[in-house]
């Protein structure tokens, strides 16, 4: 994060560019806003016998219709249903990985608005830095944007993939990296850009960025969707020793790895997959987390289905084949690998060639100055805490706090953090301020 004196320290001369919306953020969030807005790639219902099935007042409801769905009045769907859900329902009804022409949407061209997505990485988000091995949690049509089933996806670039089955990063990346030229919207998204400053500017929102090589560009818009995820800071442990080289901050695959002996420092899934994967490598691995055994195994228990989950669940079973510290905390690490460590009050060391941190990260809304304070929840799943959410209108997923501004995914309030259960949101922003731009008028609703 830059402080305020930095960024107005900086702050360049001229004019900002103008984009009628700004997205920051280019993951799975942010991504599909650039294809629907700036593509202008609209959703309709198209019959279809599955939504029949499952929804069927619902597709009595839809068809009718003679305008995109983009068209319809959210704040009367958002009374009969959450239209995150709406979509959702469309793309995947009965929860099945469909082809385009058998979901209830199919999407046709519409007009295409001004928007600029500013992305400090390549689209994908986080998915470009997690484990090159990393599996999923979910089936790979979960991961997917409605508009290009994934399985299409591998059909037009040749790949075999399952699209029931978990996807590994790399696909799961290179799916996310094709869509910009797929659809058209290569020259909408600009990145490495990293957003350091939003405030008020005389059209809605002034926005300054740093490029790669350092030079301060300013924007301005009349909306901003805030797509930066759940770990646009990382966690530290504010602990002596920290940044020490023998220190990684990023775990990629164990050939990267240096050492024998390894401290993974974690309990959230991306340690849990370091761990079992450097342990399975042939690695002396000590898990060290601050979660207590019950709370651990919760997690594992309920992700048997999963197969590393199962064998992490296997490794740890005593008599342990992978040593884990729980209730522990590091609190200082030494050039030579010498680890400090504590335990309801036992302190002990351990030495590692590396010290792995998997500690997650949180979500930044100290970038919004001069505007009213962003009223935040607390959001957690099954485990534990997630992130914080902004509270937002139910039907358009608009902040109540900033006329204009948009938490992309799950940053809005009652959101989960799985890309099926964020998508739908894509289309009640865009329908939202495509409705403010007067582009479409809220003609039509659920009866
Ligand atoms: C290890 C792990 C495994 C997961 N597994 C699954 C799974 O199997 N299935 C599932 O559905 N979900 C999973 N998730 C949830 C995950 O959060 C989503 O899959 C998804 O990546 C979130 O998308 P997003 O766009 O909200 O955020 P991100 O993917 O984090 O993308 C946000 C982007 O915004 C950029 N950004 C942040 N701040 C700025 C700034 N100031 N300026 C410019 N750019 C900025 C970031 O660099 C990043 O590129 C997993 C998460 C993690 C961490």
């Amino acid at each position: 994060m830059h402080s305020t004196l930095d960024a107005r320290d900086t702050r360049p001369a001229g004019e900002p560019e103008f984009h009628t919306v700004l997205v920051v953020g280019g993951g799975p969030a942010g991504l599909p806003l650039a294809a629907v807005l700036a593509g202008g790639l609209w959703p309709w219902y198209r019959r279809s016998a599955a939504v029949e099935h499952f929804y069927g007042p619902l597709a009595a409801a839809l068809a009718g219709g003679t305008e995109t769905l983009l068209a319809l009045d959210f704040r009367r769907v958002a009374a009969r249903v959450r239209p995150v859900d709406l979509f959702n329902a469309l793309h995947h009804p009965g929860g099945k990985a469909l082809p385009l022409h058998e979901t209830g949407l199919e999407f046709r061209p519409g007009t295409a608005l001004d928007c600029l997505l500013l992305s400090r990485e390549p689209v994908g988000g986080l998915w470009n830095f997690v484990p090159s091995n990393l599996l999923t949690l979910s089936p790979a049509h979960w991961m997917e944007f409605a508009f290009y089933p994934i399985a299409q996806w591998a059909a037009e670039c040749g790949r075999s993939l399952d699209p029931d089955a978990l996807i590994g990063k790399r696909d799961l990346v290179d799916y996310y990296h094709s869509v910009p030229a797929r659809f058209g919207v290569t020259s909408a998204i600009q990145q490495p850009v990293d957003v350091f400053r939003i405030e008020p500017g005389p059209l809605g929102f002034l926005v300054s960025a740093r490029r790669a090589d350092g030079t301060v560009v300013q924007y301005a818009s009349r909306y901003v969707v805030y797509a930066v995820g759940q770990r646009c800071t990382l966690r530290r442990l504010g602990i002596p020793g920290e940044d020490l080289p023998v220190v990684e901050r990023h775990y990629d695959t164990p050939e990267a790895l240096p050492g024998d002996r390894v401290l993974v420092v974690g309990g959230g899934r991306s340690a849990d997959w370091a761990a079992t994967e450097l342990h399975d490598a042939g690695r002396d691995v000590l898990y060290v987390m601050r979660q207590q055994e019950g709370s651990h195994w919760r997690l594992i228990r309920e992700s048997l289905h999963l197969p590393y989950y199962a064998r992490l669940g296997e490794l740890l079973q005593p008599p342990a084949k992978l040593r884990a510290a729980y209730g522990a905390h590091v609190r200082r690490i030494e050039p030579d690998g010498t680890v400090h460590l504590e335990q309801s009050g036992r302190r002990w060391t351990e030495w590692a060639d590396r010290v792995v941190l998997e500690i997650g990260g949180t979500v930044d809304y100290d970038l919004f100055h001069g505007f009213p304070p962003l009223t935040l929840v607390e959001k957690y799943d099954r485990y534990r805490f997630q992130c914080h959410q902004v509270v937002t209108h139910a039907h358009s997923y608009e902040s109540v706090d900033i006329p204009g501004m948009y938490p992309g995914g799950y940053l809005a309030q009652g959101i989960n953090n799985v890309v099926v259960s964020m998508h739908g949101t894509t289309y009640a922003i865009a329908a939202d301020i495509l409705q403010k731009e007067g582009i479409l008028t809220p003609r039509w609703s659920l009866p």
